[in-house]
């Protein structure tokens, strides 16, 4: 990327990086380069493109415009979140000891445990929040550090710039899941982390209409190895999806910013309510890590927790009665939705750890879109009546 580049804001950078018209016709938006394969010039001259698997153009576009926004050098797409983090995974062999946060997104902590524990890799699920633990669990052959922040439905959060300080005196990469504020509200490669991963399913693409991931970083050599294992292991994105995405990404700040204050005054509405026992959200006061969230955070996004006075009964009847929030898992549109983790997301753990972490019967977690404020805190006024 050049200078200049470096030097466009946000809002330019999601409609520009990587994103100049096209060579062939001048198409404007980028073409939907639907092929598996790209002719030779001659013999023994490939063009900059040989196979769909190894690199096509519109997936292209989409990393240099992921790695720009990040303020990375180097960015990849995956056909899924998950097909991101299992590449990740690679990087890691027989002997080696990640240390993974405690409160992770299910299906990480699902793929972590079943892909190491099959590879023989040693793993410990530590609270990073506790810096001392996260320096205890350090070993000889520890070679990496995993890491999201805010969490998932808690909204607990990891100071970054002290775990990669602790982890660069040690020789760890540092691994960031960055999905729940997108990089328009917080850049972890600014904060010495070493890579920065994306389920862009949600607020990057933000309209429930693909799953894909991303990577980013700014280390050559680790670049190069991503790259390797993207195409060897064949879990890039296909083109249409990187167009959707592209298109996503071009109203990612404008999105976000609607997302953070509708989900802020409905969390300030919901903290005044008297059938609520607990809101979670960073920028509330109350949170525990509002003043971490100020350092390292620029914005919020829409998605939080609250958990309302009673049981399950109660939350089930809430769920029940809301008209515009969407019962469904995910998260990140540009519609609301509302779950149960207790019995959707988060069924997969055992009861007892879900209990310990605080994950209970009453906690409900909302995705709250970009409609306008006063239907959604009226369908959550009218659905508490129910309650
Ligand atoms: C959804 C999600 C993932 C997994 O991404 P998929 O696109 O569903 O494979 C990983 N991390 C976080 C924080 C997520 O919310």
């Amino acid at each position: 990327m050049s200078k200049t580049k470096q030097q466009l804001h946000f809002e330019t950078l999601a409609i520009h990086a990587g994103q100049g018209p096209d060579p062939a016709y001048g198409a404007v938006m980028t073409p939907i380069y639907q092929t598996s394969t790209f002719a030779f010039k001659g013999v023994n001259q490939p063009g900059p493109f040989d196979y769909s698997r190894s690199g096509n153009p519109t997936r292209k576009a989409l990393e240099d415009c992921l790695a720009a926004l990040e303020g990375g050098a180097y960015g990849f797409a995956f056909a899924t979140g998950q097909a991101a983090e299992a590449t990740l995974l690679s990087l890691y062999a027989p002997g080696d000891h990640l240390i993974v946060h405690d409160d992770l997104y299910g299906g990480s902590y699902r793929l972590i445990v079943s892909q190491l524990q099959e590879k023989g890799i040693a793993v410990d699920f530590v609270n990073l929040r506790d810096l001392d633990a996260f320096t205890a669990a350090i070993r000889l052959n520890t070679r990496a550090v995993w890491v999201e922040t805010p969490t998932n439905p808690l909204m607990n959060l990891i100071d970054l710039a002290a775990i990669s300080a602790i982890a660069k005196v040690h020789g760890l990469t540092t691994i960031c899941d960055n999905t729940f504020l997108s990089p328009y509200f917080q850049r972890p490669l600014d904060f010495g982390i070493d890579v920065v991963l994306h389920s862009t399913t949600k607020y990057i693409n933000g309209h429930s209409d693909v799953v894909g991931g991303g990577v980013i970083t700014r280390d050559p050599a680790l670049a190069e190895r991503i790259g390797f294992y993207q195409n060897t292991m064949g879990t890039c994105a296909g083109p249409q999806d990187c167009f959707l995405v592209l298109r996503g990404i071009k109203t990612l700040a404008l999105r976000m910013e609607a997302h953070h204050r509708n989900a802020l005054a409905i969390a300030h509405w919901l903290e005044a309510h008297p059938k609520v026992a607990q809101v979670l959200h960073p920028g509330l006061e109350s949170h525990p890590q509002h003043e971490l969230a100020r350092r390292q955070m620029s914005g919020c996004g829409g998605t939080f927790s609250f958990r309302v006075n009673g049981g399950q009964e109660e939350a089930f009847r809430l769920l029940s009665a809301v008209k515009l929030f969407t019962l469904a898992e995910s998260l990140g549109g540009v519609e609301s939705l509302i779950e149960h983790p207790w019995t959707m997301t988060h069924v997969s753990m055992p009861e007892e750890v879900r209990r310990s972490v605080g994950i209970t019967e009453n906690l409900i977690r909302i995705s709250v879109g970009i409609e306008h404020q006063d239907d959604l805190l009226d369908d959550l006024a009218q659905a508490f009546q129910q309650v």
